[in-house]
């Protein structure tokens, strides 16, 4: 496995679940499905343009978790870091998901909204494994 490693960015959505989704898949990818081979980044700092992490960003491959289609983390990366390697949207695995509908509460998060932020987080994991995937094969 290449030593890089992929910044998952969750946006900062505070006031409704699908924020909290995307909080609790990068929790999920960072502390246990590819632990490792993550790492997480505030995206407000991110905003706010500290050059050593935006340079880190620059350097590795970055996922936008965005929980609207107002996608903050995506636009927010595109204009400070100017790329983004692979976004999600929390809405899209609710829309994929309509047995599963997340519980209105933040603070615990419901079993269905751990359920859907356990989905999405497979699949940005497996997005992980590709994007790493791509760095080694530049490296050869
Ligand atoms: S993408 Fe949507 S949920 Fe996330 S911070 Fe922006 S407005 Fe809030």
């Amino acid at each position: 496995m290449s030593e890089k490693k992929v910044y998952i960015i969750p946006c900062s959505g505070i006031g409704k679940v699908f924020g909290s989704i995307g909080r609790k898949t990068a929790y999920i990818v960072v502390n246990e499905l590819a632990k490792d081979k993550t790492t997480l980044e505030c995206l407000p700092l991110i905003v706010k343009g500290k050059k050593e992490v935006i340079e880190a960003l620059k350097e590795n491959k970055v996922i936008a978790l965005d929980g609207c289609p107002l996608k903050c983390s995506y636009n927010d990366l595109m204009e400070a870091v100017g790329k983004v390697d692979a976004q999600f949207l929390t809405t899209d695995i609710v829309k994929e998901n309509r047995s599963l509908k997340p519980e209105p509460s933040i603070i615990p998060v419901g079993k269905n909204t751990k359920q859907l932020a356990i989905k999405l987080a497979e699949k940005v994991a497996a997005e992980v494994d590709k994007l790493l995937e791509e760095n080694m094969e530049r490296d050869d």
